[in-house]
């Protein structure tokens, strides 16, 4: 039996294994490398920051504290909801509606004394530059692309002659996952790999109403568009089952019409509810990549992810790492603007939405504006208005070819740029 001695950071008989690794170079230890107790103590001086305190979030501050991380910090907005305990581990009954990133530090901290772990239960956009800038390292446990999008551009704005901050980014989707390592401007960043994202599930209303193409664009109509219809005021409770069932017939109805397969009641279930299967086990795994990159990061033990590791479960299992390139035209971290072919017969309101569609813009509410002239603008209320004609008139009366279109989103803390050619 073993027995239960509680050991605090201080105690050596805890960083044991980890001292194998620290205490004497191997074979693919950096040059930089100096075994022995520099490592041991860059790693404990190395501030570290968490986004988010999820399902990958409770695994990685657990592994960082234990990986002999001294000073972590972690912003999460979420409090803790019934469903989370399956799997985020940190919570119990009791905390349900207190803030994830509060108790995820404070059980931590009490499991492993010494350690010391910040929470701000906020959200990231609500830090600045000089906040940032402190940390050696940020790994990002989320579920959301935009807050990976912003995270991404304010450290690659942030690189400086004395700030060049990794950034380490997890994310599963099921028996799916991913583990990467980013160093702004060197390496390419997030901004740079959005075309590999499947199209988002969220579709402009007009194809939910036209021409629907996949499984999904049905369900979403049956409760975008035929749910308020047929009934009214009546709000769309997702948990209750008689209304699933209402829009899987409807989904089902239109899918026939459209000789569309694969309308399932458990699809209609997972498209309403915006459910993202979470595996614990895919989790622990991509959390425990992630974390090894930071342990080598901080400590130069041996050379870090270049730089995108993929693992796939679900068909036997299948991983695969790559050096995923940076891209000349990356609004973020490249130089040149991107090409865009507009049909110069469309409109502008026209481009918007095709624009809305493409997985690597995921804009919410765009501004347009050429060199020369703003096009559109949402805010403020009064030159929206004044602009507001102009989503009715035609790409080839607002702008010429090669002109470079430049376009904002509340969601993007960068611009895109274009240059125009018609079709
Ligand atoms: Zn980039």
């Amino acid at each position: 039996m073993a027995t239960t001695t509680v050991l605090t950071t201080e105690s050596p008989d805890r960083w044991k294994y980890l001292n194998n690794i620290l205490t004497r170079s191997g074979p693919y230890t950096d040059e930089a490398f100096t075994p022995g107790d520099f490592p041991k103590q860059f790693l404990a001086d190395a501030k570290i920051l968490v986004i988010g305190a999820g399902g990958l979030g409770c695994e990685i501050l657990k592994n960082l504290a234990l990986s002999g991380f001294k000073d972590i910090h972690v912003i999460d907005m979420d409090t803790i909801d019934i469903s989370n305990l399956n799997r985020q581990f940190l919570f119990r009954e009791a905390d349900v509606g207190k803030s994830k990133a509060e108790v995820a530090a404070a059980f931590v901290m009490k499991r492993v004394r010494g350690v010391k772990i910040t929470p701000f239960n906020c959200a990231i956009q609500d830090k600045d530059d000089d906040y940032y800038r402190q940390f050696k390292i940020v790994v990002c446990g989320l579920d959301s692309v935009e807050a990976r999008r912003w995270i991404n551009a304010t450290l690659v704005n942030l690189v400086d002659d004395e700030t060049l901050i990794p950034l380490i980014d997890g994310g599963t989707e099921g028996f799916k996952g991913q583990a990467r390592v980013m160093i702004p401007t060197i390496s390419c960043c997030y901004e740079c790999t959005l075309d590999m994202l499947t199209p988002r599930a969220a579709v402009p209303l007009c194809t939910l109403a036209s021409i629907p193409r996949q499984p999904a664009h049905c369900i979403e109509w049956a409760s975008v568009i035929q749910w308020p219809k047929e009934k009214g005021d009546l709000k769309l409770d997702t948990d209750d089952p008689e209304h699933i069932s209402w829009l899987y017939t409807q989904a089902l109805g239109r899918a026939k019409e459209f000789n569309i397969p694969g309308v399932t009641y458990a699809m209609t279930q997972g498209v309403v509810k915006n459910i993202i299967p979470a595996i614990a086990s895919t989790n622990a795994i991509i959390a425990a990549s992630c974390c090894n990159e930071a342990l080598k990061l901080a400590t130069t033990a041996a050379p870090y992810l270049d730089n995108y590791m993929m693992y796939t479960g679900d068909e036997s299992i299948y991983t695969y790492t790559f050096q995923h390139e940076k891209k000349e035209e990356c609004p973020v971290c490249g130089n040149l603007p991107q090409n865009l072919t507009v049909d110069p017969e469309s409109t502008l309101e026209q481009l918007m939405e095709k624009l809305q569609e493409r997985p690597e813009t995921t804009l919410k509410k765009p501004s347009f504006r050429t060199s020369s002239k703003s096009l559109y603008l949402q805010a403020p209320k009064q030159l929206e208005e004044q602009t507001r004609p102009n989503l009715e008139k035609k790409c080839k009366e607002l702008m010429e070819e090669g002109d470079e279109l430049s376009i904002s989103d509340p969601g993007m803390p960068f611009n895109l740029r274009f240059i125009i050619s018609f079709s």
